[in-house]
């Protein structure tokens, strides 16, 4: 049995250059078809003035209601930094088990850390965020094996750890094929 198909939601052009070859690696994780859209959603209402932040929680739901559907599973794909109450900024977030998530390319780019900005970075972090999202809507919770893609970040400098795939526990977990550590 196959895993439900994904719809990727791109809002606001993050990296445009970049968002073809996500799609392809994250469905390859996943072995499911990837249906990728680019969408124009006005932003202003999201924004809290206090944080210079877009809410996440409510952006969150916001994407479930509009493109949402029950046989596939969905990530929006944000440019802007991206918050919830309790933490100074996520890098995305998913309900688990659930049918939407989100991720955000605002802190995944090098030159916000003083460096030269590379799309190789950008396309290793962003997908390794993007699959980890999935990893909650298809119903993982974070996973201690080291490297694993479903371990949990803080730092740009955790994902930089973790490879761009699940662990095989993970996978078994998901019914996927388990593959030999590489
Ligand atoms: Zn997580
Ligand atoms: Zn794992």
């Amino acid at each position: 049995m196959s895993l439900p198909s994904v719809q990727l939601i791109a809002i606001g052009n993050p990296e445009i250059k970049i968002l073809g070859e996500l799609s392809k690696i994250v469905g390859h994780e996943f072995a499911v078809p990837v249906n990728l859209r680019t969408i124009y959603m006005d932003l202003n209402p999201y924004f809290d003035p206090t944080r210079k932040q877009y809410n996440g929680n409510v952006l969150l739901r916001e994407i479930d209601l509009n493109f949402g559907n029950d046989d596939t599973k969905t990530i929006g794909l944000f440019a802007v930094d991206l918050f919830i109450p309790i933490l100074t900024y996520i890098f995305g977030q998913a309900y688990l088990n659930g049918r939407s998530g989100i991720a955000s390319a605002y802190r995944l780019r090098n030159e916000r850390y003083g460096l030269p900005g590379d799309d190789e970075v950008l396309k290793q972090r962003f997908s390794k965020e993007i699959i980890h999202e999935l990893g909650h809507a298809y119903g993982l919770i974070h996973c201690h094996t080291p490297r694993c893609v479903m371990q949990s970040s803080t730092y740009v400098e955790d994902i930089d750890q973790k490879k761009t795939a699940l662990c095989n526990d993970c996978r078994e977990k998901l019914g996927l094929v388990t593959i030999k550590p590489g």
